[in-house]
């Protein structure tokens, strides 16, 4: 029995595979690698390809007994979805659909989705709950929330079970130093931070700092990227053993504030790291925190790597040794 993982060369993906690969699950990558990274895959068995290529879906889901697949290939840029909504709609929701399609037809019936906070949008309390109206700010949050949707249909339909993890903000690298997190253009607070104190840009740019926050700056949650990669797991095993589909929230429940989080890497680097004022970026609430109690009890969820501290570090310890990312030479 094999799980196929789409997008599995990507940041969250390529992750999740090392953790799949460590609990003994013999996994399939497909990934385009229009974002991901071939030095990324660490699966023996990987395919170049795009989720709505149906030859390929139905070579793959024909060579190999694949009983799930846990689906990351997305884009997932808030900024680039407000300019470009039509490419978010191609590249997440047509794709999820063709991928949904070639399952039912091959009769693959569980699937556990790469979903995001940016759900909710504006958020009525914190911290956030599953049961919290979900009202997308971005075409990126709408995307994701019109696939959620259309996995509830197709369990209707087809019988199709999903586990649907919201993720909030995924930080943080492989402890064993081989993989770690690689954007281009990068537009992450914690990467463009660490570039900084490696002397790849003169400073970081605050986005606001007229927020109704203590500091003013934006309110985040951090989620070590090691602790998503368990919830997938567990995520999987859950479908497995209950054969119930469900929405879970990731993240720790503390949240940090943009100075914060500056604060802390700058002891942690030991680098002065520069930071400006900048403007607003359009479509940032200013606090998102997850509630994760849903993830703890039913999924059995602990994260193993709660402190901010323990993120940055692990980040700062990829960063310091691919200061060029998967392109460099160590
Ligand atoms: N941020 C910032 N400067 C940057 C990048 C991000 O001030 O150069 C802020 C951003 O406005 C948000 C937080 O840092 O409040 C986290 O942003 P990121 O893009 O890492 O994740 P997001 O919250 O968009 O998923």
């Amino acid at each position: 029995m094999s799980v196929l993982v789409t997008g599995g060369a990507g940041y969250i993906g390529s992750h999740t595979v090392a953790e799949l690969l460590a609990s003994g699950e013999d996994v399939i990558v497909l990934d385009n690698l229009q974002k991901g990274h071939s030095g990324a895959v660490l699966a023996d068995t990987f395919y170049q390809g795009d989720i709505r290529d149906p030859q390929l879906l139905d070579q793959i889901f024909t060579r190999h007994d694949i009983d799930a697949v846990v689906h990351f290939a997305a884009d997932s840029l808030v900024g680039e979805s407000v300019q470009d909504p039509l490419k978010y709609y191609d590249n997440n929701v047509v794709a999820a659909q063709r991928l949904l399609s070639k399952m039912k037809e091959h009769n693959v019936k569980r699937i556990v989705f790469s979903s995001t906070a940016a759900t909710y949008g504006e958020p009525k309390r914190i911290p956030i709950r599953e049961t919290d109206p979900t009202e997308p700010t971005n075409p990126y949050g709408e995307t994701k929330l019109a696939i959620e949707k259309m996995l509830k249909w197709c369990e209707q339909a087809y019988g199709t079970k999903s586990v649907s993890l919201r993720y909030f903000n995924a930080a943080g690298a492989h402890p064993d130093g081989r993989i770690g997190e690689d954007h281009d253009p990068e537009t992450h607070l914690i990467p463009i931070i660490l570039q900084v104190a490696l002397g790849q840009r003169e400073h970081v740019s605050i986005f606001g700092d007229d927020y109704p926050t203590e500091d003013g700056t934006c309110i985040r949650d951090y989620i070590h990227v090691m602790d998503l990669a368990n919830a997938h797991w567990l995520a999987l095993k859950r479908l497995r053993e209950t054969n119930e589909s469900g929405i879970y929230n990731l993240g720790n429940g503390t949240g940090f504030s943009v100075k914060q989080v500056i604060e802390t890497a700058r002891r942690i680097t030991g680098h002065p790291i520069p930071a400006q004022m900048g403007p607003r970026r359009a479509g940032d609430p200013a606090v998102l925190v997850a509630s994760s109690g849903k993830a703890k009890s039913e999924l059995g969820w602990k994260p193993k790597y709660d402190s901010l501290e323990q993120i940055i570090e692990s980040a700062w310890n990829w960063h310091r040794n691919h200061p060029a990312g998967y392109r460099s030479h160590i």
